[in-house]
């Protein structure tokens, strides 16, 4: 039996990899759910897989789910705050973290369960835009597994060799393509962009997730961030990634080989292959989704994307390419832009003029040698900063 901690165990991806669990109970065993706020779910989620350790963040909502769950034979341990998240994902009876906490507040537990030497299943790609370098090394340290769950970079997984991290150049790759669904917009005037309400940005073609990922494809600021991931995930720079714009969601990535092969991973978009694949790899294991049925798809489109009417790809591109603090600021003036957005104190192309005037005002610093807290203390300055230029926007 493996025993699993489900970081973000109420939000879209946490909800899918409790599907894929339940699917295998002679497999796999919740060991830790964690939320934020959403006692009411984290209940249910309790009352369904039995675990041992419920983490709220909050601690109010600690105290609901406490009072939720009172008439449970054998109630789960509860726990709070940012303490409680790392204690879970580093647990001696769990060998493996889903991390699928939105945001850079992912990015404690995600380490700690780097440090403790999981398999870590890595969703929350906020933490390794934020900080790629002390995730990877923590990993390199401890033995750990780091598995992409991103739909992107798990077909980038499955369509490379095992030995890739001997070098992409090594393995005969010549470029990664980055699929991207261009998302809402993809099509609309530029002059209606100013007019986008949170309900329209949040209506994904393709996917159904999260708020703040639904706002990111909308902008395509998801994609850059994934070019960030994907440098850290298999060791390249952005000169050998090429986004590709193609809406119908069907190949989830591509490897371009010296040779002229071209290797994709293809599936209906549902998180749940990627999800069983981490868990399961290297088996394959059931996963509940449709089998893909090419005469439905009948057509597979590609274009490339529009610097022009997506500015936060652009954005993210440079902050990739100066390194250092500017991943970091990227990240959290996006973070800081998106919720204003959502809360309707900007409009929709304000969220990349804060980034941009974040990056901005911050200037790129080296992270060479500097650990967790200087990362945490840039991505608050960068919070502050883009709030102030909220406050001047709205
Ligand atoms: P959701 O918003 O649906 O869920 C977020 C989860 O994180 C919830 O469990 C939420 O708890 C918890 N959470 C939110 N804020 C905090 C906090 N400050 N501290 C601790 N826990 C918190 O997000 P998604 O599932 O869509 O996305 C999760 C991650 O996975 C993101 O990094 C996203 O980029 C990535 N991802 C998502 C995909 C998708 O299809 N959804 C695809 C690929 C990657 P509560 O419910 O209590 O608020």
């Amino acid at each position: 039996m493996i025993g699993v901690t489900v970081l973000g165990a109420t939000g879209s991806i946490g909800v899918s990899t409790l599907d894929v669990l339940a699917r295998h109970p002679e497999r796999f065993r919740a060991v830790a759910l964690t939320a934020n706020t959403d006692a009411e779910r984290l209940a249910e989620q309790c009352r369904q897989h039995r675990p041992q350790y419920a983490v709220m963040v909050d601690p109010a909502a600690a105290q609901r789910l406490r009072a939720l769950l009172a008439d449970l034979p054998e109630r789960p341990e509860i726990l709070t705050g940012i303490e409680g998240l790392e204690q879970v994902a580093a647990l001696p009876e769990v060998s493996y973290v889903m991390a699928a906490i939105v945001g850079a507040a992912g990015l404690r537990p995600t380490l700690a369960a780097a440090q403790a030497g999981k398999r870590v299943l890595l969703a929350n790609k906020e933490s390794l835009v934020v900080a790629g370098a002390l995730l990877m090394q923590a990993v390199a340290d401890s033995g750990a597994e780091l598995l992409p769950i991103d739909s992107e970079h798990n077909a980038i997984f499955q369509c490379l060799p095992p030995h890739f991290s001997d070098g992409l150049a090594r393995v005969g790759v010549r470029r990664i393509l980055l699929t991207a669904s261009g998302g809402p917009f993809r099509d609309w005037p530029l002059e209606r962009l100013s007019s986008v309400t949170p309900e329209q940005a949040c209506a994904h073609p393709t996917w159904e997730m999260g708020r703040k990922i639904s706002v990111d494809s909308a902008t395509m600021m998801n994609k850059g961030l994934e070019v960030i991931e994907a440098c850290w995930l298999f060791g390249t720079d952005t000169d050998h990634i090429q986004v590709v714009v193609h809406p119908q969601s069907v190949i989830h990535s591509l490897v371009q080989y010296e040779d002229g092969s071209v290797l994709a991973q293809l599936g209906n978009p549902d998180m749940r292959t990627p999800i069983a694949h981490a868990m399961g790899w290297p088996e394959r294991i059931d996963s509940g989704v449709t089998p893909l049925d090419l005469f439905s798809v009948a057509r597979l489109d590609f274009q490339a994307p529009d610097f022009a009417r997506f500015p936060c790809l652009r954005l993210a591109f440079e902050a990739a390419h100066a390194g250092g603090t500017a991943p970091a600021v990227l990240n959290a003036a996006n973070e800081i832009a998106v919720a204003a957005f959502l809360e309707q104190r900007i409009d929709f192309p304000s969220i990349a003029a804060v980034v941009a005037g974040t990056l901005e005002a911050l200037p790129c610093e080296s992270v060479a040698g500097q650990g967790l807290e200087f990362l945490l203390a840039v991505d608050q300055r960068a919070r502050e900063q883009a709030e102030r230029l909220v406050v001047a926007r709205g």
